[in-house]
């Protein structure tokens, strides 16, 4: 069997098919930098973070990218307020970010485009959407003519008025359709660059077509982003694509569901958000990432404080079985790098079938009560096996149980805290034990 996912762009579960055999391309939405993230900002970082290392498991070579916006009217807006530069706000929350990434343990992207290092190359493509009349310029800024692409509305499944009606798109009265998108934004405040139609900068739906297109060329594999950037952002992006090079942009388009606040839609504006720096520990960051993780990738997750409590449970739980099984192993030298081939295949088969995670977190579930099955009837041949299955499989959805290096000393002690309990001396066990358990190893 093989890969198959729900395709947004043909509402449809297909079989995946890279452009490159063996190669996968992806593209993922990334952050505008004004602000720390939230839990919902969140999901996308653990989610495509999972499936590119799903892939990778599959043995494929993955090339990944999530670009930064660091030009944008919210960046501006802030840098006006605190009286500082765009590019010191950006700087700040962007690195605010990828300290969350970091320690939401996903793995930092290959490529990581920044708008403004591509401005020119946005003006170029911009120059030329206007000269193949898919673009018009009205006193300064450049739009979109959308009317030239005969399946606008594909990806949210639409009709254009339909799309007219549903959609805040900003109304502008010069402009030829209500939906056509700003290409070239004609600013008065903040930062501006020079360009054929006047100062300004680029909208962002022309960002992520251009970077997009200089890293991979006209058509990736995998396009991802939030389900809310369906319409109009990837709409806008396909569109472009079309006029430009005549492709969808991505064979397939992967969407992932957002994060609700107690029934809630998480808004910066009204105050209902947490944000991802206040999962202040180890513990609990891999906490939310098990969440994030383990929530079916299309549906809205309901956050609330007994979701966190459910999921800080089946933490521990594991993380005491791993931990408990790894230091016999690793101390008695009994580690090994086999694996369980059936589980590896049912857990193949849950994940190439639209990517079936609550099936992976109750197949590690049982995972975790057959190694402790296994210690208790001491079959640690048993054991070791299960646990590197377990390993690779906990690996592959990037969680972390923050075990202590076992160093020679810590060894030494622990098989001498096995010998004095095998050997009933219980005075001697228990100052052994004392030690291990400080150094966190028991
Ligand atoms: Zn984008």
């Amino acid at each position: 069997m093989s890969l198959r996912f729900y395709n947004s762009l043909t509402n449809k579960i297909e079989e995946f098919k890279p452009v490159k055999p063996g190669e996968v391309s992806i593209y993922v939405c990334g952050p505008t930098v004004y602000n720390y993230i939230h839990i919902g900002n969140a999901r996308p970082v653990v989610f495509y973070d999972v499936v590119r290392r799903y892939l990778k498991f599959c043995g494929y070579n993955v090339k990944f990218a999530s670009n930064i916006t660091d030009i944008d009217d919210k960046i501006i807006k802030k840098a006006a307020e605190s009286h500082k530069s765009e590019k010191e706000i950006a700087t700040f929350y962007e690195e605010a970010y990828f300290n969350d990434v970091k320690r939401l343990n996903s793995l930092l992207p290959d490529y990581i485009p920044h708008a403004t290092s591509y401005i020119g190359d946005m003006i170029n493509f911009i120059a030329d959407l206007i000269a193949k009349g898919y673009a018009y310029e009205i006193d300064g800024n450049v739009y979109f003519r959308i009317s030239k692409i005969a399946d606008y509305g594909l990806l949210s499944n639409q009709a254009q008025e339909a799309l007219v009606e549903g959609a805040r798109v900003e109304v502008a009265e010069a402009k030829e359709n209500p939906l056509d998108f700003t290409l070239w934004k004609k600013t008065e405040e903040g930062i501006k660059w020079d360009s054929p139609f006047g100062q300004g900068r680029p909208g962002w739906h022309t960002e992520c077509v251009v970077m997009n297109h200089k890293l991979f060329g006209p058509q990736i594999d995998i396009h991802g982003g939030g389900m809310d950037l369906k319409f109009p952002h990837h709409e806008n992006e396909i569109a472009q694509c079309e006029a430009m090079y005549n492709t969808h942009l991505a064979n397939y388009f992967l969407h992932v569901g957002r994060v609700d606040l107690k029934g809630v839609k998480m808004s910066k504006s009204l105050g209902n958000y947490i944000f991802v720096k206040d999962f202040d520990t180890p513990r609990k960051i891999m906490v939310l990432r098990m969440i994030l993780a383990f929530s079916p990738y299309r549906a809205n997750i309901n956050y609330q404080d007994d979701l966190f409590k459910q999921y800080e449970t089946i933490y521990d739980k594991w993380q005491r079985a791993y931990k408990q099984a790894y230091y016999l192993l690793a101390a008695n030298d009994l580690l090994a790098n086999n694996l369980d081939e059936k589980i590896i295949a049912d857990f193949k088969g849950y994940m190439d079938a639209d990517f079936n995670v609550q099936n992976v977190q109750t197949m590690l579930d049982e995972l975790i009560k057959n190694c402790n099955l296994a210690l208790r009837q001491n079959d640690l041949g048993r054991l070791a096996t299960l646990l590197n299955t377990f390993k690779v499989i906990s690996d592959t959805f990037g969680l972390d149980y923050y075990l202590t290096p076992l160093t020679e000393d810590l060894k030494t002690s622990y098989l001498a805290w096995q010998a004095a309990r095998k050997a009933k001396d219980f005075a001697k066990a228990d100052s052994y034990r004392q030690e291990l358990v400080a150094k966190g190893i028991l």
